[in-house]
């Protein structure tokens, strides 16, 4: 009997997302010869396939919408009869989906980047076995291996995903009709955003989130404004409130919750479940591996994505920590570089948090209730929208950005906006911090005129007490 052929390549990438395909693409910038493994049909992972692009895309379509009704004749536009063609919408987001994957296979073909299709499992020694769809396996052996296999959603016992009543982000970014009930059980990111969409479409919303607030962990202000402009929108919002049980039917959901001992029940025809993920480590056997986990299964790293396994890697949602493709993408960098013999390291100081509804929220560094935890001096600076002039002419005018700095040395510790623009607006913030900037010198930059980021100039004055139009 022939063993089969092992076939080589100085780095062996398992998972093709952000984190994955962004590793690869560094690689081999650097020289070196790499394989991706991935099954899905497409690259891009849960981000380009079933998260960030194609919810985006929705939000982008149903805001038109939203805007077409509500804002449209405060400018003397007109727009008798707008309504929304569903199948149109969802069309869009397919292809705009499509224009991205197609992309990254793009990128691949031009890094001379291998994709070897299927199923990946680590084995020892460094060798990746790929289950291809038709049954056929092939082996690939890395000098280095990088795990970025990335996350699933965490499932509710009594509300197990049916993709047809009872969703995860996939099936809440393809509901085949507006629903008349939309229970989004969960009212963290993907479980505002997605909520947000359907709500601007013409559903009820109820959010139901079993913590004291929607969006834990933000900044308290923040945290507020938006929970007040959500219900303002429509929302419904139920915090504190326990989901207990559910009767899942072919047409519809009755979910049983629970707040200060008094129970009641809510009916959905359909039920998103956003409720957490989790690392995804269905190809790793991590006991018979050795391979060290943390408490929440995540694989553990060092600062340059170093696993306990020599020459294996691990970066994205696999790792923990904040679940975003921009840290999967920058901790891909990293990981490719070391590889590649360089003396770099990975920080999460400064990764971006953003919220796409409308108005938008982000954030980076810490929050005000952060700092006061831990005794440091602080200062805070904030500034309206309201008092912006080109949010007046765009006629949105919520929300604030606000700084949170060292008392003594003005170091910008925080930053956290709720407002129109505010993700492309953050980027100035980060950059600062990265280079451990102080709220003046983001006051004493010219800020062209007029643009929202003058409200964030204003903000940094604020923090010296010198806020010119306020
Ligand atoms: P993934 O993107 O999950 O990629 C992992 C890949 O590995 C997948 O393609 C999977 O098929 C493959 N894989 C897994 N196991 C194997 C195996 N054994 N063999 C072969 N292949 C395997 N983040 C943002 O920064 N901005 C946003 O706006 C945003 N919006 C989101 C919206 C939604 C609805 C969701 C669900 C997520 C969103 N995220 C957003 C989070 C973002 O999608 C993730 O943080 C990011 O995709 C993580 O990248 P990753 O490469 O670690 O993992």
């Amino acid at each position: 009997m022939t063993s089969p052929t092992l076939h080589t390549a100085d780095v062996v990438v398992l998972g093709g997302g952000p984190g994955g395909y962004v590793a690869s693409i560094r690689a081999a910038q650097l020289g070196l010869s790499v394989t991706c493994v991935e099954y899905d049909k497409t690259l891009g992972g849960t981000c380009v396939n079933v998260g960030c692009i194609p919810s985006k895309a929705l939000l982008q379509s149903s805001e038109h919408y939203e805007w077409l009704r509500l804002h449209a004749a405060e400018h003397g536009i007109k727009v008798d009869g707008a309504s929304i063609d569903l199948p149109t919408m969802m069309a869009r987001k397919t292809d705009v989906v499509a224009q991205n994957t197609k992309g990254v296979e793009f990128l691949f073909k031009k890094n001379k980047i291998t994709w070897a299709k299927g199923y990946g499992t680590l084995q020892p020694g460094n060798v990746v076995e790929v289950k291809a769809a038709d049954g056929t396996t092939s082996h690939w052996q890395g000098k280095s291996v990088i795990i970025a296999t990335g996350s699933v959603p965490v499932q509710l016992p009594f509300l197990k995903f049916d993709e047809k009543r009872v969703l995860s982000n996939v099936g809440a970014l393809s509901i085949p009709e507006v629903p008349k009930h939309l229970v989004v059980v969960g009212g963290g990111v993907i479980g505002l955003e997605l909520g947000s969409v359907w709500r601007r479409l013409g559903a009820k919303v109820t959010v139901v989130e079993f913590l004291p607030t929607i969006l834990t962990g933000n900044d308290d202000d923040l945290v507020k404004e938006a929970d007040k402009i959500f219900r303002k929108q429509g929302l419904e919002i139920h915090t504190g409130t326990k989901v207990t049980g559910a009767e899942v039917h072919s047409d519809g959901v009755r979910v049983h919750v629970e707040k200060d001992g008094v129970t009641a029940h809510l009916d959905a025809d359909y039920v998103l479940v956003s409720v957490g993920r989790k690392s995804a480590i269905g190809g790793i056997d991590a006991v018979a591996l050795g391979l060290a986990m943390g408490a929440r299964g995540e694989i553990l790293v060092d600062d340059q994505q170093r696993t306990n396994l020599p020459g294996v890697y691990a970066i994205g949602d696999v790792c923990g920590g904040k679940l975003l493709a921009h840290k999967a993408e920058e901790e891909g960098v990293v990981a490719a570089e070391v590889i590649a013999g360089k003396p770099v390291h990975m920080h999460h100081r400064t990764i971006p948090g953003i919220v796409y509804t409308w108005p938008e929220l982000a954030t980076v560094g810490l929050t005000e209730q952060d700092v006061k935890a831990s005794g440091r001096a602080y200062r805070v600076g904030k500034f309206p929208f309201s008092a912006n002039g080109k949010a007046r002419t765009m006629g949105e005018t919520q929300g604030f950005v606000k700084f949170v700095v060292d008392r003594d040395t003005d170091e910008i510790l925080g930053c956290h906006m709720i407002g129109p623009n505010v993700a492309d607006l953050l980027s100035e913030v980060v950059l600062a911090m990265e280079y451990r900037g102080s709220a003046e010198d983001i006051g004493i930059t010219v800020h062209s005129h007029p643009t929202l980021s003058e409200t964030v100039k204003e903000a940094a004055l604020s923090a010296l007490g010198r806020a010119i139009h306020m």
